[in-house]
């Protein structure tokens, strides 16, 4: 009932619009048949009845006009934000399973000489005192 308000105000707006439009187009020629001598104020009604009625409508329609955008806005953001996230998921996996295997083979190095695993930290092994390289 209220899904798409934005659409609902604008064609409120247009429909409004001619309705008054009609109402001010008849009550001038109401004046002006009846005020024969005063004609003009029955045409001074009609324009500026259509001018107001104008203008005003200006405000309805751009509020309209606006809730339609912003709703369009708010769409597309969500969409953004599933497309950024799907992808998103598998980057980290990715990226923490590289540094894993990167990390398994840098973490310790083999002695060549009594073949112990020391730690990346250390130039000398820990067990033999010789140099890594
Ligand atoms: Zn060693």
């Amino acid at each position: 009932m209220f899904n798409n308000i934005g659409k609902k105000i604008k064609t409120l707006t247009v429909v409004c619009f001619v309705l008054v439009l009609i109402g001010v187009v008849v009550y001038g020629v109401v004046l002006m048949v009846t005020l024969r001598r005063q004609a003009w104020i029955g045409l001074l009604v009609i324009a500026g009845g259509f001018l107001a009625c104008w203008i005003s409508s200006f405000f309805l329609y751009g509020f309209g006009e606006l809730i339609e955008s912003s709703e369009k806005t708010a769409e597309n953001t969500s969409l953004l934000l599933q497309k950024l996230k799907a992808p998103a998921k598998n980057v980290p996996a990715s990226s923490s399973s590289f540094v894993k295997s990167a990390g398994n083979t840098e973490e310790t190095w083999t002695c060549q000489y009594c073949d112990y695993k020391n730690p990346t930290v250390t130039s000398f092994c820990r067990n033999c005192q010789r140099s890594r390289y």
